[in-house]
């Protein structure tokens, strides 16, 4: 007999819900549409709300007043599929296909695989007890892969009907097959861009060279003044505030998979670099970076253009980490530029886009809640992880509701998200049916 709850994920992978293609804006509706039909049937309250991009769904379940408010966060949207010639398990990736017990197709995993175990595990609840252990809010968009445009003013507009006590997400990794991972912390971000001005235009590097300073120069300066040899960062102030990683967390952290040998063989570098002192996991996960993401100037054809080049400019991103404040960041960084910068020339910089460092306490009601909700489904203690990046709507839920988000993540290592041949193998969607139903329970119980 089919499995009722893999048949319906097999159909929400049939909507080629490419939210980044206007060719596709009719596919993502019926995607929504669908979801709020299957969760109307199901027995939940579901409304689809329109933005000025594609719609965003509300479920409410069962109420009753005094029980914990959960909302769960998911994106029905997708990536393209392209390039569609790389997929090696299905000619399309909008027909998924099973094959030894992984389910090959776009958004198996990235979102949908994760979305729908949450909410056919609600489903079931609902159907098998007519109740659940606590409120809970399903919160599904469909412009997570351009980046949530619509999601914050949303959320400022149903404030009143998202207002919870904790939000779960599941949207990132676990560090190994069969090890529930809960993710409490994420890096900040502040960008900047610098522009070193010199001479009126290029000028012949023969006529007038070792007369006036070569900006390109000046910049290589600049920029290798923001780190110590070692690799330590040398902005003034830079440091000042961050919060030190937990004793805990460094021998957790130091018997977890994807350490030193592993980040030498998946950046495919010979040598580790950064901040001495700390692991690479710890450099990854808990201390902060300047990274230089681009830099230009002067002539870049074939062959050689004799110049002094007018101006040089570069892209920088600093990672930031619990205890930075990315706009204090930034001002430290201009004025460290100001500072530097050679007499005769002039510096143009722009504060980029920012996003604060986040963190949960793992050991906090809610963090334990989620820390044994994973324990009861993958029958080991959870990994407790932070991540590099930034997952800026975890923030807006923070900022706008007032709440923390549980990082439940299913996705595992060799996923191929965004990429060809993304899978998802059958047990992680049971596994994550089962810790809906877990989480709601251990929740319940804070
Ligand atoms: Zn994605």
């Amino acid at each position: 007999m089919p499995d009722p709850h893999l048949e319906a994920l097999l159909s929400c992978l049939r909507f080629p819900s490419v939210s980044t293609d206007p060719d596709h804006r009719a596919d993502v509706r019926a995607c929504a549409s669908w979801l709020v039909g299957q969760l109307s049937d199901g027995g939940f309250q579901a409304t689809l709300h329109e933005t000025p991009g594609h719609p965003v769904i509300i479920a409410k379940g069962p109420f009753q007043p005094g029980r914990p408010r959960v909302v769960i966060y998911g994106h029905y949207d997708v990536q393209p599929a392209d390039p569609i010639e790389l997929w090696t398990k299905t000619p399309d990736p909008f027909s998924p296909v099973i094959i030894d017990e992984v389910i090959y197709a776009r958004g198996a995993t990235d979102n949908k695989g994760q979305l729908m175990a949450h909410l056919r595990g609600a489903l079931a609840l609902l159907a098998a007890e007519r109740d659940l252990p606590v409120n809970l809010t399903f919160l599904f968009e469909g412009e997570e892969e351009v980046g949530s445009p619509s999601l914050a003013p949303f959320l400022h507009q149903h404030r009143d009907e998202l207002a919870c006590d904790v939000i779960a997400v599941s949207d990132t990794g676990m560090v190994a097959p069969g090890l529930g991972t809960l993710t409490y912390g994420l890096r900040g971000i502040a960008a900047i861009e610098l522009t070193v001005h010199g001479p009126a235009q290029d000028l012949h590097s023969g006529v007038w060279g070792g007369t006036v300073r070569n900006p390109a120069s000046a910049l290589s300066h600049l920029l290798a003044s923001l780190h110590q040899p070692d690799g330590s960062i040398a902005v003034e102030g830079f440091y000042e505030g961050v919060t030190p990683l937990a004793s805990w967390e460094r021998e957790a952290w130091a018997k977890l998979p994807g350490g030193d040998a592993d980040t030498l063989a998946l950046t495919g570098s010979s040598e580790l670099f950064g901040e001495p002192g700390y692991s690479a996991l710890e450099r990854r996960w808990a201390r902060p970076t300047a990274e230089i993401n681009g830099l230009t100037s002067g002539f870049q054809g074939k062959g050689s253009k004799t110049i002094i080049p007018a101006k040089a400019s570069a892209k920088l991103t600093f990672r930031l980490v619990p205890g930075q404040d990315p706009d204090h960041i930034q001002q430290l960084v201009i004025n460290h530029f100001q500072r530097y910068l050679p007499s005769g020339l002039s510096l143009e910089l722009h504060a980029g886009h920012t996003g604060s460092p986040y963190q949960l306490d793992p050991h906090g009601p809610f963090g334990k809640a989620a820390q044994l909700a994973l324990a009861d489904t993958f029958s080991q203690p959870p990994a407790l992880i932070r991540e590099g990046g930034s997952i800026p709507i975890v923030q807006s839920f923070r900022e706008i509701l007032g709440v923390d988000t549980l990082l439940l993540g299913l996705a595992l290592p060799d996923c191929n998200i965004h990429a060809p041949d993304e899978n998802f193998p059958v047990a992680n969607f049971n596994a994550g049916i089962q810790l809906h139903a877990n989480l709601l329970r251990r929740i319940a119980q804070v």
